[in-house]
């Protein structure tokens, strides 16, 4: 039996249960359809097929939701923190236990391909873990003696929080939100993206099996227009964290002002991967083409604008197109495949639009630029060349295995055009020059830049974009600065004179 057959096999028996039940909501501890009863289709991008039905959540399931995580609130802000770590550890082993299932799960909702998918798994298993140890010192703070006082700094978590997920790498990044928001002592609402729901419902399944309270973890499917907005309105949650696009963050923000919402976005990016002709050119082509064509393109990281120096530019794109022609794309769950489908006919759509701008911004399709099969949401891996930084296809997100090349002749022509963009969530820079490195890196409008190398994470650095690519930073401490509040207490020392009015 090929690979294939066998993870249809095993991917048929763990959707048994989906197409069952559907996929539930998770509230106050209990699997429950949306209170209207009404539900939604879920079709798998690999041939669009029926998967399961979806809880169609509105308002009133939110208020459901976070009613409960208000309750559950207290309880589990009071927990000690070496308490939280050993469940949240715990989370992280039945994640490992289960890291197939949610593979599997993963690559069938959203046609991402397993060779990524199965790391993705364990690496929301590091996520909880990484958190996890971090719990028993999320409140410590700092003790700042003044003459009179003695002032000492704690944090506290801010309460019930709303997190709201995108469709790519779905499982990853609501671990990712999740795992900091329940180490510091927040509840949670989770909305998943309702073109990926599978595995947020294996996820908070898991959690309550790992020993996670009752309330403290919800889970309520539906779109964005009526579930999510409903979250970044409720007056009992108190933070919104958020992936997804920029447009969606620009509204989010107006939604959650009436309650003053505290806010974390990580939205959308258009990266520069810059390369000089003192590079390590082979180096840097496998990383430019493994960070725009891995996970489908589908990526907020992904280098999509490719800016190579003219001297070296001719070999260069010689060398990355044939490359670009040889991507495996096919079926998810084949092991050998590299681009699956992309997530469903809408994105698809939008994507394919962009080889007909193409030609019209006056680009040449050096690659790709077509579907691929007449069943299913795939599309050939594709590079446009002869671009310039104003064209459409350089500016635009575009999401999708398409990289759009640029060349330069100078290092100030290459900082103008890598910073002439609405985004700034990354830069990947190329280039044997440590002097020009250290300028070069200073100047480029990017939240996180990665020299001679592509994007390797380290969960104790920053995670996060500036410009239209975010606000506010993930990972290490600054995931708690998010889900926590910082108090500040002041004891007098002594009888320092108090001013005495009316005396
Ligand atoms: P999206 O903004 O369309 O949807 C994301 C989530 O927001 C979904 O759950 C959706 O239902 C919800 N939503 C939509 N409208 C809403 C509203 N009015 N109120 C509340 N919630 C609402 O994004 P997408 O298409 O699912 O994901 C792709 C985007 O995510 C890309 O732009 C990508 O760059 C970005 N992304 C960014 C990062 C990052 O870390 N910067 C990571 C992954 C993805």
């Amino acid at each position: 039996m090929s690979d294939l057959q066998s993870n249809l096999d095993k991917l048929s028996g763990y959707l048994e249960r989906f197409r069952r039940d559907g996929v539930l909501n998770h509230i106050a501890g209990e699997a429950r359809p949306a209170l209207s009863g009404a539900t939604f289709d879920n079709a798998t991008p690999v041939d669009e097929s029926h998967i399961c039905k979806v809880a169609r959540s509105d308002a009133a399931d939110i208020d459901a939701a976070a009613r409960a995580a208000k309750q559950a609130f207290p309880a589990w802000a009071a927990m000690d923190g070496k308490e939280r770590k050993k469940i949240l550890h715990r989370v992280a082993d039945l994640i490992v236990e289960r890291a197939e299932e949610i593979a599997l799960c993963e690559c069938w909702d959203t046609g991402q391909a397993l060779r990524f998918m199965s790391k993705a798994a364990l690496r929301g298993a590091e996520n909880f873990r990484f958190f996890a140890d971090r719990a028993p010192a999320a409140r410590d703070g700092q003790m700042l003696p003044s003459p009179t006082l003695m002032n000492v700094t704690t944090r506290v978590p801010i309460g019930p929080v709303g997190v709201i997920t995108p469709w790519n790498t779905p499982f990853m990044l609501s671990t990712w939100k999740i795992a900091p928001a329940l180490a510091a002592g927040c509840t949670v609402v989770h909305k998943p993206a309702e073109f990926s729901p599978l595995t947020a419902r294996l996820l908070v399944e898991i959690a309550e099996e790992a020993g996670l309270p009752k309330g403290v973890w919800n889970l309520v499917n539906g779109f964005g227009e009526d579930a999510g907005r409903a979250l970044t309105e409720h007056p009992d949650i108190k933070a919104i964290a958020f992936v997804g696009e920029s447009r969606t963050g620009s509204m989010i923000m107006k939604q959650g002002a009436d309650t003053l919402k505290r806010v974390h976005f990580e939205l959308g990016g258009k990266n520069p991967v810059v390369v000089f002709d003192d590079a390590d050119l082979d180096r840097a082509l496998d990383a430019a083409i493994f960070m725009i064509y891995s996970l489908n393109g589908e990526r907020c990281t992904s280098s999509s604008r490719l800016l190579v120096q003219s001297t070296v530019a001719d070999q260069f794109l010689e060398k990355l197109t044939a490359r670009v022609n040889s991507i495996r794309v096919g079926h998810p769950l084949d092991p050998k495949t590299e681009v699956g489908p992309l997530i469903h006919k809408t994105h698809f759509d939008k994507v394919c639009s962009y080889f007909d701008t193409a030609r019209e911004n006056g680009a040449t399709i050096a690659a790709g630029g077509a579907r691929i099969g007449d069943t299913g949401w795939f599309v050939a891996p594709t590079l446009f060349t002869g671009a310039s930084n104003d064209m459409t296809i350089a500016q635009e997100e575009i999401f999708g295995p398409v990289l759009t090349a640029i060349t330069f002749d100078t290092e100030e022509q290459a900082l103008a055009i890598a910073n002439d963009i609405p985004y700034g969530l990354t830069g990947y820079v190329w280039t044997s020059d440590l002097t020009r490195a250290l300028r070069f890196t200073n100047a480029l409008e990017a939240g996180m830049i990665w020299v001679n190398s592509e994007n390797v994470r380290h969960l104790p650095t920053p995670f996060g974009g500036v410009k239209a690519s975010g606000i506010g930073r993930d990972g290490g401490d600054w995931s708690f600065e998010f889900y926590m509040e910082t108090k500040h207490i002041g004891f007098a020392t002594g009888q320092h004179p108090i001013p005495r009015l009316g005396a």
